[in-house]
């Protein structure tokens, strides 16, 4: 029997409903994101999204999400911690013969299993809903032009750092976000005012790739992340060594801040590690044949980069780790069928193979490349 609730009782449910769904917090919030018109024009205009262009498109429904859902008023943003257990991370990155994969991408896919649960909370919200009013939501994570993370700070979810990414008191910034839209008049979360970085600079700091032209902005075009994931071509020179062994994403910014000491380990299986990719060797990595790489990350968010993309990142890495005879012959062996873009980076990774004494990695400035 569907049980009778007032709006405010609804928002008093909801998070109790998400939190047995596996959510870590439920917030509501209105639509008016009216305020972000600005900040993020100016980051377009500086082409900071570098080839994302897709962030440049449909601006008005970015930032008017009730274009999206007919008659939507309202916002639930969710969010749902990913760290695995231990996964070394440290250790990886310390260790140039390993692969460093971001640990938001070491297991299944997020996308499938936040997805369905949303569609789970959003099916519970309708039948408690539907007596009061005719219902109209859809349930959305990182599939349509929904600017997730002012959303969730308006929700009061977590204040946004400097590293622009959503950080919660409680719990660090390692989760992710999924959202509801829905036309239910539901009574809004307040959101948090406080900027709780103060005068730390840490991420900003200790980024390999000096990503961060002033807080709260990111250039995308420098960030190891957008290189390693979003980015199709090759990976300009200047940022190859300063990447290390980061082979898909770059977990820096988040790894040094004080606040991930609060983060809460994931119980999801699909979250858990798999195929050995918390702590691969490079050389093990690029062996893979096609077959072996499209099996191995079946069902992960490491396959929509594609099998070119994936060498062409371990082979930056391999260019970056200690000069061997092993390394040397593998990159020789693969360069004669590889592809154009794979065979550029082979050739660089080569080069750094075979001069390794005045090369050490470190970090890039801004003024030594292009700058902004
Ligand atoms: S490292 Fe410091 S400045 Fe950066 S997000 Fe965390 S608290 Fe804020």
């Amino acid at each position: 029997m569907t049980q009778a609730f007032s709006f405010a009782a609804l928002a008093r449910q909801i998070p109790l409903w998400a939190a047995d769904l596996g959510f870590a917090q439920a917030g509501i919030s209105d639509t008016d994101l009216r305020v972000q018109r600005e900040p993020l024009q100016q980051w377009l205009d500086k082409g900071y999204h570098g080839d994302m262009g897709w962030l440049a498109e449909n601006l008005d429904k970015r930032l008017q999400p009730e274009q999206m859902v007919d008659g939507a008023v309202r916002v639930i943003s969710v969010r749902m911690n990913y760290l695995p257990g231990d996964t070394r991370q440290i250790q990886i990155l310390k260790d140039p013969n390993k692969a460093y994969v971001s640990r938001y991408a070491l297991g299944r896919d997020y996308h499938k299993l936040i997805r369905k649960r949303l569609a789970q909370l959003a099916e519970q919200i309708r039948l408690a809903a539907e007596p009061m009013m005719p219902v109209n939501q859809r349930p959305f994570v990182d599939s349509a032009p929904v600017l997730e993370r002012p959303l969730a700070v308006k929700a009061g979810l977590g204040w946004t750092g400097k590293h622009t990414l959503v950080i919660n008191r409680e719990a660090g910034s390692w989760f992710f976000l999924g959202e509801i839209l829905t036309n239910i008049p539901l009574p809004t979360n307040t959101e948090i005012a406080a900027d709780e970085c103060g005068t730390c600079s840490a991420c900003l700091k200790v980024c390999p790739t000096d990503a961060f032209p002033r807080p709260y902005e990111l250039d995308a075009r420098r960030c190891i992340s957008y290189l390693t994931i979003e980015h199709k071509g090759a990976i300009p020179e200047e940022f190859r060594a300063p990447m290390g062994n980061r082979v898909f994403g770059c977990d820096d910014c988040q790894a040094i801040c004080p606040w991930n000491k609060f983060a809460h380990i994931s119980t999801e299986a699909d979250f858990q590690p798999r195929h050995g990719l918390a702590d691969s060797d490079l050389l093990t990595l690029f062996l893979w044949d096609e077959a072996t790489f499209l099996r191995n990350t079946e069902g992960s968010a490491i396959r929509r980069i594609g099998y070119e993309r994936w060498l062409r990142n371990l082979a930056v890495g391999l260019g970056n780790a200690p000069s061997d005879a092993a390394i040397i012959a593998t990159l020789e062996q693969r360069r004669d069928t590889a592809t154009e873009l794979v065979r550029e980076h082979i050739d660089w990774a080569l080069h750094q193979q075979r001069n390794p004494a005045p090369r050490r990695r470190r970090k890039l400035k801004r003024s030594e490349s292009d700058g902004d």
